[in-house]
């Protein structure tokens, strides 16, 4: 296989000038119009990697299982799961090649909170959330001290790096220079796009090393493009997943690897209770994944819980998070296009909304939220703006057209 630069860039660029050029509010109105579906109980909601897990989830809370356990059970499956390096074994590692998860867990009905950030060698963090609420008086413990905490509990030690997440790890070693996490970020009032233009040559070269690098590595051709892409462009990836029970007690949890590559340490949004997750057994429970960073500067999950309290719906409850993104950056489409949120919501009635900042990450690949209330689905979550994301840090050789600022909040 090989790669050329027009072909390895033309989803990204496809979706950069989907995201320049449409960066905007969507003013489509039936992307707008809430859905009018019966709101029903019992009910669970989660990000789409979550999917998989939903019938053996939904049919425990069925039969009277704890919410907080029936969510655990979903987001399990990912932690568990080799392949999904977005959470638990196999996720993508920190810079120095250590996966380090993040988790956190809030039980409804005794209004109770449990969190574990930058925890090393355990892959179910959030069952030791969980644990955190049932065997502590704190809500949250981290690093070393989480770790130990969780093998005092029973957890198993165990290397979470897998092969392939090694291979990428290693590939990503050799490529990196000054695309990493290190400042200053895109929040920066120092932070500059890098130089398009005379460099892109440079990055064919360099493009073409790394496929090189990849083969030597033994990375298996088929998943090569997909290895260079998580080089090039660090993905993110997470699960959040809310349960409400017939009686109307509601759980969530949130749970995963963080960005890949970030600096040894790095807490995102997920174990930060109120941004990665908030649950309220009067209003409802909400759940991120995407930017940490963003989402952590708007309390994004409570901020949604406290806006359904005041009576906005679910989908406008996130919305008006998702607004608090882009005023932090004074609607600047040019970083805003290098971010993306989507938020689950999940009403005590059993109304619930899958809300993004952007469609998705390419044209082919919308952002979804699973359901199951009885019947199992994925549905596209409604996005603020039109178009699609870039992955952070920004490729080089971004087209000229695509820093048009929007009018979006003139
Ligand atoms: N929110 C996660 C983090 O920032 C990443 C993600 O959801 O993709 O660690």
């Amino acid at each position: 296989m090989s790669i050329t630069r027009r072909g390895f860039l033309s989803t990204a660029v496809a979706a950069s000038v989907a995201a320049g050029l449409e960066g905007q509010e969507n003013t489509d109105a039936s992307r707008h119009v809430e859905p009018m579906r019966a709101a029903r109980r019992p009910i669970i909601i989660c990000a789409n990697n979550g999917y998989n897990y939903l019938d053996d989830a939904f049919s425990f809370l069925k039969n009277g299982g704890d919410t907080l356990d029936a969510a655990i059970r979903v987001v399990k499956g990912p932690e568990d799961d080799p392949n999904d390096d977005s959470v638990g074994l196999g996720g993508l590692p920190n810079e120095e090649g250590v996966v380090e998860l993040d988790a956190c867990c809030m039980h409804g009905p005794t209004r109770r909170a449990g969190s574990v950030g930058g925890v090393r060698n355990i892959k179910n963090v959030a069952l030791v959330s969980k644990a955190v609420i049932e065997h502590t008086g704190h809500v949250m413990l981290v690093g070393e001290g989480a770790e130990r905490f969780a093998v005092a509990m029973g957890f198993p030690r165990e290397n979470l790096l897998t092969e392939r997440s090694r291979k990428i790890w290693l590939l990503w070693k050799q490529f990196h220079s000054t695309d990493d996490w290190w400042g200053p970020g895109l929040a920066s009032p120092q932070f500059q796009f890098p130089d398009a233009g005379p460099r892109s040559e440079l990055w064919e070269e360099r493009l073409r090393r790394m496929e090189e690098h990849a083969a030597k590595l033994g990375i298996e051709p088929e998943f090569r493009m997909a290895a260079i892409r998580r080089v090039v462009f660090p993905p993110t990836g997470t699960i959040h997943c809310s349960a409400l029970n017939e009686k109307g007690e509601i759980s969530g949890c949130t749970t995963t690897s963080g960005l890949a590559f970030k600096l040894p340490g790095r807490c995102g949004d997920s174990p930060v209770i109120g941004a990665g997750c908030y649950t309220d057994q009067d209003v409802g429970s909400a759940g991120a994944t995407g930017s940490g960073e963003e989402n952590i500067k708007v309390a994004g999950a409570h901020t949604i819980v406290e806006n359904m309290r005041r009576g906005m719906s679910p989908q406008e409850a996130g919305m008006d998070a998702l607004k608090r993104i882009v005023r932090n950056y004074n609607g600047d489409m040019n970083k805003l296009r290098f971010m993306d949120m989507t938020y689950y919501v999940l009403r005590k009635d059993g109304a619930y909304a899958g809300v993004s900042l952007w469609d998705g990450y390419s044209p082919t690949s919308p952002h979804k939220i699973a359901i199951h209330d009885g019947t199992k689905r994925s549905e596209k979550t409604v996005a603020l703006l039109k178009g699609v994301s870039q992955e952070f840090p920004p490729f080089p050789n971004i087209p000229k057209e695509l820093s048009q600022d929007s009018e979006y909040l003139k």
